[in-house]
């Protein structure tokens, strides 16, 4: 634990305030289960790259085309993450300054959108982000947003609605990618889609870039125009996004997330991405990335076992979606439950009603070490929680965690 203790000695000298919120927040993550199907452990190496001095550098541009002195060091260390990122991924051109997935996205709109242009992509009733066209969001406001849906009794996208919808709506660009599918998407058939109306193709693939690094899920880079994607969920690397893209749509794309949409980039994730992008080119994360989905299959089946109702009756990810209805609660019920029990997860929308359901996936407990016979015991401790039993499985959490901490002893 030294990179995480150290500063955190260091800084308990200084504001023990905030040293103890750090210490809280670290003893939380060890002592909770982290179920929540967007967050994982990064590494202690991506972390101390996160706390390096480049924290302190302004880079405004691209490397070798700066706005500001000194910046070799900067340099050197985008290059290395775009290089890293390209090769990863097999996309001719990556940019790597995206402070967000949000950011990634926002970046690719401005790249091939006008305001006004349609937009086809995932409705938000059904798993879509906020970017996909909230009215909360520039998305919604800028653009005219067509939502697709997924099929109310397989929880599956329909692809014949989708290529309905497209050749009504003549949508600009067609967006796949969703907060809760737990299926991988068709990305030939959205392919092929897009191309009869004339459309540009964005995967938003926040979610399985990851088992995409893996090998674990196909990748949207053959077949999208740009892919958008966040380099925190299975990717396992600091809070981020990033772009990746043919050579034709490079020079729009960085115009777009600097300086249309960004400032300065955050050169210390910058570095952590590099760093991230590293550990997944080694054959031990392809592993990691296909036990994290043999783990939410056997964790799928077992909650089944349990009662819930899992939709699309499983996953090809590391994404469940789950109705506890079966259980006598819903959704923000279970996850109040839940916690209370030590097991932290989301709500989710579910394919059919407007109850809510549960999201959860298994990026997290899989770094931690964790295989079948746990996630047979998480499905158990979630049927006790649900069924009252709070502090017994609150501490069965404790004993459990106790046995896989994130950053060893
Ligand atoms: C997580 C996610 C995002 C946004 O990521 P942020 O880093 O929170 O901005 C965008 N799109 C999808 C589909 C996501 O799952």
């Amino acid at each position: 634990m030294s990179v995480i203790t150290q500063p955190t000695d260091l800084l308990r000298r200084q504001d023990p305030q905030m040293a103890d919120v750090l210490d809280g927040e670290a003893r939380r993550q060890a002592g909770t289960l982290q179920l929540s199907a967007a967050e994982n452990f990064t590494s202690t190496a991506v972390l101390a790259a996160l706390g390096s001095p480049l924290a302190n550098k302004y880079a405004e541009g691209y490397p070798g085309a700066r706005y500001h002195g000194g910046c070799e060091y900067a340099d050197l260390a985008e290059q290395i993450a775009v290089e890293r990122a390209k090769a990863l991924f097999g996309a001719e051109h990556a940019n790597v300054q995206p402070h967000s997935g949000s950011s990634a996205v926002l970046a690719a709109y401005a790249a091939l959108l006008r305001p006004g242009d349609t937009v086809l992509a995932m409705g938000l009733p059904y798993g879509g982000h906020l970017t996909h066209g909230s009215p909360a969001n520039i998305s919604g406001q800028w653009f005219t947003f067509v939502g697709y849906g997924v099929d109310g009794g397989t929880g599956l996208v329909d692809y014949r609605q989708v290529q309905a919808l497209a050749r009504a709506h003549r949508p600009r660009a067609i967006v796949c990618g969703s907060i809760s599918y737990p299926r991988h998407l068709e990305y030939s058939a959205f392919r092929e889609i897009a191309d009869e109306v004339g459309a540009y193709l964005i995967a938003d693939a926040a979610h399985p870039i990851g088992l995409v690094a893996g090998g674990a899920a196909p990748s949207p880079v053959p077949y999208a125009d740009v892919v958008c994607a966040t380099t925190h969920k299975v990717l396992r690397g600091p809070r981020g996004g990033m772009v990746l893209c043919g050579a034709e749509f490079a020079e729009r794309i960085d115009r777009a997330v600097f300086p249309f949409t960004q400032g300065g980039a955050q050169m210390h994730t910058i570095a952590a991405k590099a760093v991230a992008f590293g550990e997944a080119a080694r054959p031990a994360f392809a592993t990691y990335a296909h036990r994290v989905v043999s783990n939410a299959r056997v964790l799928a089946g077992a909650l089944e076992e349990h009662g819930f109702t899992v939709t699309t009756g499983g996953t090809d990810t590391h994404i469940i979606t789950a109705d506890p209805a079966p259980l006598g609660v819903d959704g923000p019920t279970a996850r109040g439950r839940l916690a209370a029990a030590g097991m932290v997860l989301d709500t989710c929308v579910l394919p059919y009603g407007d109850q809510r359901g549960v999201r959860l996936g298994t990026a997290a407990v899989t770094t931690q070490g964790m295989g079948e016979p746990q996630m047979l015991r998480i499905a158990e401790m979630f049927a006790a929680a649900l069924h009252g039993e709070a502090a017994r499985t609150r501490t069965e959490v404790g004993e459990l965690t106790a046995g896989f901490p994130p950053y060893g002893e």
